[in-house]
């Protein structure tokens, strides 16, 4: 019998979360689903992260499957331009801060952040622990560390909300790695 793997890859949605418990640093790997989308839209000219292999979609799916769909549809005002560019802006804003802020600790200007925040600047009420630790990790490594482990404990959180009222995927409609496939596809199809 041949296994479905990508039904699974929830799984690494919550070793990514689970690893930045054991260290912070971790969290780097928060990159690659930054990035690995876009390379495979470079080379498949179709969104293939999304369709095949995105840990978090993967999760949203597995969170809420088996429960009644009927009437949980991602409403209009989500999929309207406004909230896609909304979102965009905040994912832009996101990796300035994270960049800014990263270089600014590099230069000693800063203190490091040393916990989680969600939604840039709420910072959690609980410190989340570090199991290993790892000698020697320069601050600012630790800083974008948490700045990535932060941007992605926002978005699961706000796409596990969003697929609790309404179809699990909802936040698919104004992730910003799709809205910006969805302006790759078109530039390359006007170009
Ligand atoms: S839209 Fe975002 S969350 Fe949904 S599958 Fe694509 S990258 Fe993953």
């Amino acid at each position: 019998m041949k296994i479905n793997w990508t039904k699974y890859l929830y799984i690494f949605t919550i070793l990514f979360f689970a690893l930045g418990i054991f260290n912070i640093t971790f969290a780097w790997l928060g990159f690659i689903c930054m990035i690995l989308p876009f390379v495979l839209l470079i080379r498949d000219k179709k969104k293939t992260w999304c369709q095949k292999y995105c840990p978090r979609a993967s999760l949203l799916s597995a969170v809420y499957r088996g429960r009644k769909s009927k009437g949980r549809r991602t409403p209009e005002w989500l999929a309207k331009v406004d909230a896609k560019t909304f979102f965009l802006a905040y994912f832009g804003a996101n990796l300035f801060i994270l960049m800014m802020s990263t270089i600014m600790v590099f230069r000693g200007r800063i203190e490091a952040m040393d916990h989680v925040r969600f939604l840039i600047a709420f910072q959690l009420p609980w410190d989340i622990p570090q199991l290993i630790n790892v000698p020697n990790i320069p601050d600012w490594a630790v800083h974008l560390s948490f700045r990535v482990y932060s941007m992605m404990f926002t978005t699961t959180v706000i796409g596990l909300i969003l697929g609790w009222f309404y179809a699990p995927r909802t936040w698919c409609t104004i992730c910003p790695i799709n809205t910006l496939s969805d302006m790759g596809l078109k530039n390359q199809k006007e170009g």
